[in-house]
């Protein structure tokens, strides 16, 4: 079973202005540039767990799950091939890049690429926060963050990622014009969600979430002189309590941060169906200038 999400890459004409908004906003440290000269970026002592590689356009390019060691790996390679699902393994180059032990990845059915992966290098004591920081980013057992992928149907890809991958239901937030769905594999509420948007395949935002909310603050703080735009104001999400806004960054993809997110227990955990995202805040600013997300329409 996968059991974190551990990684996270992107492509952008503008990766370059992530080496100043990931370490001095943000707060994640800068680490060695990928071979492509990727910008990389570590929240704790796992090498790095962002990477953004220099591209002709915004792009989604892969998702890294990390599992538990080397047996479960390939037991859980075997029962997706098994489901029909095309597994590739990764050749050692690959690995070397992603800085992990083994690596075999595939395609969703729209086409979003997962990376299955064990044994992330890591460097205890090696992380320092990019700018001041009370706290940490909240890591280890919950992984990097969440993802949030725009799916054109929802019931599709409930099934592909429900029922074949594993992926727990937390609960949905449907209302009349979205319908959004959450599912846990650690303590995390949720490590990934899927909204539906027909006609679109993407990848909406990622949270990160901060251990101190004085280290969310001064983000809030930090983003007039970085000239960050907000999406979302300030607001607390009814299902996973997490305290967050949502800002730009420099290639699209929205980031969530966050502080506060609900750990839950798998063993007593019963799925629930709200109908508002927040119970107050996350009001969209008029006049925003940035894309929420990373969209491709489909033909
Ligand atoms: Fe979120």
């Amino acid at each position: 079973m996968i059991q974190e999400l551990s990684y996270v890459g992107i492509a952008s004409p503008r990766a370059e202005e992530w080496r100043s908004y990931g370490t001095d906003f943000l707060g994640a440290m800068l680490t060695e540039d990928g071979p492509d000269g990727a910008v990389r970026l570590a929240v704790d002592d796992i090498n790095y767990r962002i990477a953004i590689h220099p591209g002709t356009e915004d792009e989604f390019r892969y998702a890294g799950w990390g599992l538990a060691n080397e047996t479960d790996l390939r037991a859980y390679v075997d029962q997706l091939t098994e489901q029909g699902i095309d597994v590739q393994w990764g050749d050692a180059r690959l690995c070397r890049e992603r800085q992990v032990a083994e690596l075999a990845w595939f395609c969703d059915p729209w086409g979003l690429r997962h990376e299955l992966t064990w044994g992330k290098a890591a460097l205890p004591l090696s992380f320092r926060p990019g700018r001041a920081m009370k706290g940490r980013f909240v890591t280890g057992g919950q992984g990097l963050g969440h993802v949030v992928f725009e799916v054109p149907d929802i019931e599709a890809a409930n099934k592909f990622y429900s029922s074949l991958l594993g992926f727990r239901l937390s609960d949905r937030i449907i209302g009349d014009s979205f319908h959004v769905r959450f599912y846990h594999i650690n303590g995390r509420h949720h490590s990934l969600a899927l909204s539906q948007n027909p006609g679109h395949i993407g990848f909406n935002h990622m949270m990160l979430e901060y251990e101190e909310m004085d280290d969310l603050g001064t983000a809030i703080d930090l983003q007039a002189a970085h000239g960050v735009e907000t999406m979302q104001t300030l607001g607390r999400h009814t299902n996973d309590l997490m305290t967050s806004t949502y800002v730009a960054s420099p290639s699209g993809l929205q980031i969530e941060l966050g502080h506060g997110g609900l750990v839950v227990d798998d063993l007593s955990w019963v799925a629930r169906t709200f109908h508002k995202p927040s119970y107050w805040g996350h009001k969209r600013p008029t006049g925003r200038t940035s894309r929420p997300g990373i969209l491709k329409a489909l033909d």
